[in-house]
């Protein structure tokens, strides 16, 4: 029966294929005795060989479409399962004690993984546990004859259904196949949404109950950017989302008419539009769509590309790689923001109840644990200045302790390697991004220290208004233009101004068409979007008036209670 569910609209663009559901099976069992353990352990054996076969498969493709490096991880899930100790162990359990192969697998393998986990400050145990118990899920599905999704062996055109995404989930979808995806369950601001809009993956989240309602194989259209999917769709239905496909590509046509314009204003004023990538292979998109910088490289996902800790050398190619790449433009580079949604599976966090309120980026950065990796960061980042316009940011910063400290391990850094002899840029400007209200309230006293401010409104517009990012049942409150929020900006961007400095924008805020004029108004330098977000926004600068926009901004600041009202006076401005 045809259906619609409402979400919301991630990702632009729209698809129809098959439903293919990214779902983790019920992998449930009941220990049972068992008469003839030989032929449980047959069974055993079955198992393990099918999960064998499997498992080399998935690595031949990951070592083809993500590098040898990305496919040693089913090596070491290849080794598990080929332990002669652990599965000895688990056919002695069958044998001795007369039970099934689940449960005498589950016994073995939780007993390996308590062990392993319980060496707490050992990075290569705590994986091995991560290994083993990635091997165990597989060998309980073959032996319950249930299918576990894997994302890298989809082979023909669908839409991916899931309850989550992670940004490592959406890192592996290939865009040649996975013709969009939506989720029961995430907001536009978190991280594989944001990945979505730079793969240019239509995509709908938090649509509270997709899974529950669609099976696999079902047919989908997929509208995402209206922010709803048809379960079954007619074929007026197909047809009608196939029309508004043509429409979208139209004009995109138009937009990319403006790829190597100037970003200038109906009354001539500048504005730079600068991509938001999260890594090298980003840049392509962002000179595609004519960005004239890139104003926040989110290098934590070059930690999260990689089986371990990236060398100095690994990440000083790639800054290298990006700043040579933008031929002099800027390059805002933040440092690692890890936590919140962005794991390490190499870096053990402990769970916590609040992981956006947590221990993450800078926190991480600034204590005993992660300093020796931000020291690492910050060298290679000084020694890959030279080749370009580099800026260093500093994510999640709440207080004025925590730039000095910082600050002062990156004078410390740079003072070493001027001292070795290397050759370093003497023009980085470094600054900080406002995501805390605590900065954007003392945006006047941090103006004086930084040599720039990037409002990361996803974080900022969450914590001012108290709302999960990542929780599709307060996503009301992302408010963008609630007066509180723009009298946030308002305060950073004048402080920033007072100082001389610059003041610019990184979260998806920045590429928010409704949001642009009243930005724009407020006094904003810089915009730093998804990469296809830009020439869109180029093409809506170009007919606003700035001193307008002011007019505008200025009432939205002063006369309105409500993120309505400003949408209300919002009509006399724009049409
Ligand atoms: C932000 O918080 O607005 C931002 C740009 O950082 P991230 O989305 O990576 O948290
Ligand atoms: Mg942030």
């Amino acid at each position: 029966m045809t259906e619609m569910l409402k979400g919301i609209a991630a990702s632009d663009g729209v698809a129809v294929a098959k439903a293919y559901l990214l779902v983790q099976p019920d992998l449930s069992f009941t220990k049972v005795t068992v008469e003839d353990s030989q032929a449980e352990a047959a069974r055993l054996d079955d198992a393990l060989s099918k999960s064998s076969e499997e498992l080399q498969q998935i690595r031949n493709k990951a070592a083809e479409s993500l590098g040898e490096e990305e496919a040693q991880v089913f090596d070491a899930h290849l080794m598990v399962l080929s332990d002669p100790d652990m599965i000895g162990q688990i056919k002695q359990n069958i044998s001795d004690n007369k039970v099934n192969a689940e449960s005498a697998l589950k016994e073995v393998t939780d007993m390996y993984i308590g062990m392993f986990e319980a060496m707490e400050d050992n990075a290569y145990m705590q994986e091995r546990a991560a290994d083993i118990r990635d091997v165990a899920k597989r060998i309980l599905a073959h032996l319950l004859q249930v299918v576990l999704p894997n994302p890298s062996m989809i082979n023909e055109e669908v839409v991916v259904v899931a309850h989550d995404l992670t940004p490592s989930d959406t890192a592996q979808l290939d865009r040649n196949f996975v013709k969009a995806f939506v989720t029961d369950i995430g907001g536009r601001t978190s991280h594989s949404a944001i990945m979505a809009r730079s793969l240019e993956i239509p995509a709908i989240v938090g649509t509270g109950e997709i899974t529950a309602k669609v099976k696999a194989g079902d047919i989908l259209a997929v509208n995402g950017i209206e922010g709803d999917v048809i379960i079954h769709p007619t074929e007026d239905q197909k047809a009608n989302i196939v029309k508004i496909g043509e429409d979208y590509a139209a004009q995109k046509v138009e937009w990319e008419k403006l790829k190597h314009a100037e970003t200038v204003t109906a009354d001539g004023k500048h504005f730079e539009l600068a991509a938001n990538i999260g890594t090298p292979k980003d840049l392509t998109g962002a000179h595609n769509n004519g960005a004239e910088g890139v104003g926040l490289y989110r290098t934590e996902f070059l930690y999260m590309d990689s089986p371990d800790f990236p060398t100095e050398e690994d990440q000083y190619v790639a800054y290298k790689a990006v700043l040579e790449g933008m031929s002099g433009k800027p390059v805002v580079v933040r440092t690692m923001d890890i936590g919140g949604d962005k794991e390490l599976p190499y870096l053990q966090l402990p769970h916590e109840m609040n992981p956006f309120l947590g221990y993450r980026a800078l926190r991480i950065s600034l204590s005993s644990l992660g300093e020796d990796m931000f020291r690492t960061q910050l060298r290679a980042l000084l020694r890959a200045s030279v080749h370009g316009n580099l800026r260093i940011m500093f994510p999640m910063v709440a207080t004025l302790q925590e730039f000095r400290s910082a600050k002062k391990m990156y004078d410390e850094e740079k003072a070493k390697l001027v001292a070795e002899g290397v050759a370093v840029s003497d023009t980085i400007q470094v600054g900080i991004m406002i995501e805390i209200p605590a900065a954007a309230i003392l945006a006047d006293r941090f103006a004086k220290e930084v040599d720039f401010f990037s409002i990361g409104t996803n974080d900022l517009i969450q914590y001012t208004m108290a709302a999960d990012r990542m929780n599709e049942q307060v996503s009301y409150l992302y408010q963008p233009y609630n007066p509180s929020i723009l009298r946030l900006i308002k305060n950073v961007v004048d402080a920033a101004h007072a100082e001389g400095k610059w003041a610019g924008m990184c979260g998806e805020m920045a590429g928010d068409q409704t949001a642009v004029p009243l930005l724009m108004g407020i006094g904003l330098d810089e915009f730093s979007m998804s990469a296809t977000s830009i020439l869109k926004t180029r093409s809506l600068m170009k007919k606003l008036d700035t001193s307008k926009m002011k007019e505008f901004a200025d009432r939205a600041l002063t006369e309105c209670d409500t993120m309505e009202d400003v949408l209300e006076i919002m009509k006399e401005y724009i049409n």
